[in-house]
């Protein structure tokens, strides 16, 4: 058994957090390749390395001194190293580092020394191997992530290593640069590294046991997810479920190995399973629900549109002329809305609206703003009748308005598009009807 662990910005914040995590490495001889983020927040109004090292490189950048914060930032590791009683200097590191950020080496550059210097303490706090990401993850010239190299170099690196870190969130660029992910994308290194190393088990240590059914600023002490499909969880994590990165299934999926979510404060805890396929029943017939507020739908009118050939994709052309992608577009005889992000389209509004007048000669459009988008997935759903009924009768009861509907051919899901304003009530509403009301019936 061979398990890759990756261990989130506040399961390494402190000296203390460390050494859960050295616990939980060494109470467990498969967990041999390691993958740090940088530290994050050792308490609520901490800020999190990564955000220290982009301020620092801004005032390094504009040519103003930036010794001050730089100095905070080796105090966060300095911290680490003496809480951990290591002998090691981050001398050499920090000299780099301040003579590179002297001569603008770029703003990935500085924010992926977040997790290299945390690397290097967990290299040497484990007596693990250390690699350099900048080695073995590669980026092509556009600056997407190159799957196929990265995987050969990197399968090659870690067969002759019986362990190793491997810190999180950046790679480099084919003139040997440094490039990160986006935010929260040590979660993407995690996955790479299961990948190439063929290994059973990703496990992704973080500071929650797991998904949970429903955002729980909402919901509250909403019940947690025990297993969920790549799939489903795809759905969910678009839709804001954020406790991981949106990107980090894609690697693993190639190889079916399943993302064990587990929570450093509570490792007794079980955590979420994150599978290909299975035949475990979720406990309710969703799985979870989530949303995000800050769409407008532009509605568009025209009579006898069904039998005019081409007329949605001209509508289309406007929206990729314009830059503007499209979330939904459900459709009727003479209607069509298509919904988008609102600050996407704020300020290209006119141009879409002529746009579209001069391509497809509509009778009318209107733009409403303001809308959430919720998504409720589950797959459980497909066999079960009457979800959407229950869904939308709830909604009644509860005095929303619903003003889109769009269940995809999976039937893994249901998009439902509210006001913003009725938000909070809407997802309040849906979970009471399939998760609490089954656990009041128990
Ligand atoms: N340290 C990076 C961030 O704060 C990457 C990560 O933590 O995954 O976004």
């Amino acid at each position: 058994m061979k398990k890759v662990v990756k261990f989130g910005g506040s399961s390494l914040a402190s000296a203390e957090q460390f050494g859960k995590v050295g616990n939980i490495i060494r109470a467990d001889k498969s967990r041999i390749y390691v993958i740090p983020s940088a530290p994050g927040k050792r308490f609520s109004k901490d800020n999190k390395v990564t955000d220290m090292l982009y301020a620092c490189y801004d005032l390094a950048e504009a040519g103003k001194p930036f010794d001050k914060e730089l100095g905070a930032i080796r105090e966060r590791y300095q911290e680490i190293i003496d809480g951990l009683k290591l002998k090691m200097s981050l001398d050499d590191e920090f000299k780099t580092i301040e003579s590179n950020f002297k001569t603008k080496k770029g703003r990935d550059y500085a924010a992926s020394r977040g997790e290299y210097l945390n690397g290097r303490i967990m290299a040497e706090y484990l007596g693990y191997s250390f690699v350099d990401p900048v080695d073995v993850i590669f980026f092509d010239e556009e600056g997407n992530f190159d799957d196929e190299k990265t995987n050969e170099v990197l399968g090659i690196a870690l067969s002759k290593l019986d362990n190793a870190v491997v810190p999180g969130f950046y790679g480099s660029m084919p003139d040997g640069s440094v490039k990160t992910f986006s935010r929260g994308g040590s979660d993407i290194t995690g996955s790479i590294v299961a990948r190439a190393a063929k290994v059973d088990i990703y496990e992704n240590w973080t500071d929650v046991s797991g998904f949970l059914v429903a955002d729980p600023r909402i919901i509250d002490k909403p019940e947690g997810i025990e297993t969920i499909t790549y799939k489903e969880l795809r759905e969910l994590s678009y839709m804001g479920a954020g406790v991981l990165h949106e990107d980090a299934i894609f690697p693993v999926r190639i190889e079916g190995i399943p993302i064990n979510i587990k929570n450093t404060n509570a490792p007794e805890d079980n955590g979420t399973w994150i599978v290909e396929s299975t035949c475990q029943k979720s406990k309710y017939i969703i799985t979870g629900i989530a949303g995000k507020k800050g769409f407008c739908s532009i509605n568009i009118e025209k009579d006898k549109m069904n039998s005019e050939i081409g007329f949605g994709r001209k509508v289309l052309n406007v929206f990729e002329d314009n830059g503007i992608s499209f979330e939904h577009m459900p459709s009727g005889i003479d209607t069509l809305t298509v919904f988008v992000h609102q600050d996407e389209f704020m300020d290209k509004e006119q141009r879409v609206v002529s746009g579209i007048h001069r391509l497809a000669k509509p009778d009318t459009i209107e733009i409403e703003a303001d809308l959430a988008l919720i998504a409720v997935v589950g797959r459980g759903m497909k066999s079960t009748r009457g979800t959407a009924g229950r869904i939308f009768s709830a909604l009644a009861h509860a005095n929303v308005n619903v003003k889109m509907i769009d269940q995809g051919s999976s039937e893994l899901n249901i998009i439902i598009g509210v006001a913003n304003s009725d938000f909070e009530t809407a997802i309040k509403a849906i979970y009471d009807i399939f998760v609490t009301s089954a656990l009041d019936v128990r």
